[in-house]
């Protein structure tokens, strides 16, 4: 064995009602005035939480948007000086998270956090922004939030052509975790568990079939380990690929690595045998990259990239754009290679 591994800070409260201990975790930053972020569609949650804790919010501000405009962030970065805001609190998925990891990138303000998807992007230090249309991606210390306030019960209200492809998403920064570069014992370990917590999950939440609750704190444990991957170790085909996709089609961030995932596990089926056994260990199947499309079947809310509205002109463009920068994946990647997995996903076919 030979590996780096580097843990990264943060505190993680995890448990149902655990949202009701947002106060204490507050005053333990010494947070007296925050900034509470959130979407539109969670204006009310958030008006909840300003309430409970009693004295804190300086203001709501309830425009966080998918992947990070600036144009919001300089409007929420007024809404943070019109208050002289000492702190964050954002409630929500990766959109909302992502304003306040904006805001902690120009403002160093500490940030409690408050996941209600499964996306992951709490526990790590990087941030994708969009501006005049064009998306980038950084990594920075500074945006890793301080505490992190996991709350299964706040996924009741998730509609489920949400919470199907955002376990997915989850689950793909794990798979790639097992066969990144810098993989380690840990992230391996973690990773593995995190397939094996939100594949059981998946199927129960989405069916409505058995312990709904339970499987939402099972995906939210998922979540949380799969997220600790992403901020560890590099990514590669698979998100390389949803990354062209979504900016060049502008597709649904979940949705997109939700259909894609078995189709780039596939790719990389004879390139990383370790991490595919791991898949199939943790699904409990013979095939990883089978597994993963049974769950996606029951999770997807587009079953192919024809469903996306995709055609084969579009599939050539996006293979051309997704070699014209090399990075790592186990199997090197080719453009034939990669053309033939966007056909079989075009298809909907199983990999
Ligand atoms: P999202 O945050 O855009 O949420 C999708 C919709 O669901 C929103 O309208 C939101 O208001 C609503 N919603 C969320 N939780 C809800 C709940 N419990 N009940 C009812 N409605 C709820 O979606 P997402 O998939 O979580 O995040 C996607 C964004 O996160 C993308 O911009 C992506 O790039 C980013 N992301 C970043 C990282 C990172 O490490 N930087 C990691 C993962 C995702």
């Amino acid at each position: 064995m030979d590996f780096v591994y580097t843990a990264r800070p943060g505190r993680v409260i995890f448990g149902r009602g655990a949202r009701n201990r947002t106060v204490d975790e507050l005053d333990r930053l010494g947070l007296k005035n925050v900034i509470v972020i959130t979407t539109a569609d969670q204006s009310a949650t958030a008006g909840e939480f300003a309430a409970k804790i009693e004295g804190r919010a300086g203001i709501v501000y309830p425009g966080a948007a998918q992947h990070t405009p600036t144009t919001v962030t300089e409007s929420a970065m007024q809404a943070v000086q019109s208050v002289s805001a000492d702190g964050c609190l954002a409630i929500g998925g990766g959109s909302t998270i992502g304003l306040s990891k904006a805001i902690a990138l120009r403002t160093d303000l500490p940030q409690v956090v408050v996941p209600t998807t499964f996306a992951g992007s709490e526990m790590t230090a990087i941030l994708g922004q969009t501006e005049a249309g064009k998306k980038t991606t950084l990594t920075d210390p500074k945006v890793l939030p301080e505490t992190v306030i996991y709350d299964p019960d706040l996924l009741d209200t998730l509609p489920m052509h949400i919470a199907g492809p955002s376990a997915l998403n989850a689950i793909a920064h794990s798979v790639e975790a097992l066969y990144a570069q810098e993989t380690n014992p840990i992230i391996s370990m973690m990773a593995e568990e995190s397939i094996r917590a939100l594949g059981a999950a998946v199927p129960v939440f989405t069916s409505g079939q058995g312990d709904v609750a339970g499987a939402y704190e099972q995906g939210l444990y998922g979540a949380w380990l799969a997220g600790t991957c992403l901020g560890s170790v590099g990514m590669a085909i698979h998100h390389k690929i949803c990354h062209t996709l979504g900016g060049t089609f502008d597709l649904n961030h979940a949705d997109i690595h939700c259909l894609m995932l078995p189709y780039s596990a596939a790719y990389n089926r004879e390139a990383a045998p370790g991490a595919m056994a791991a898949v199939a260990r943790a699904l409990d199947t013979d095939d990883g990259p089978a597994g993963l499309y049974g769950l996606t079947l029951s999770a997807a809310r587009f079953k192919s990239l024809k469903d996306f509205g995709l055609t084969e002109p579009d599939l050539d463009k996006a293979a051309d754009l997704a070699v014209q920068n090399p990075y790592y994946n186990p199997r090197p990647v080719s453009r034939d290679g990669v053309r033939e997995m966007l056909q079989a996903a075009w298809e909907g076919r199983k990999p």
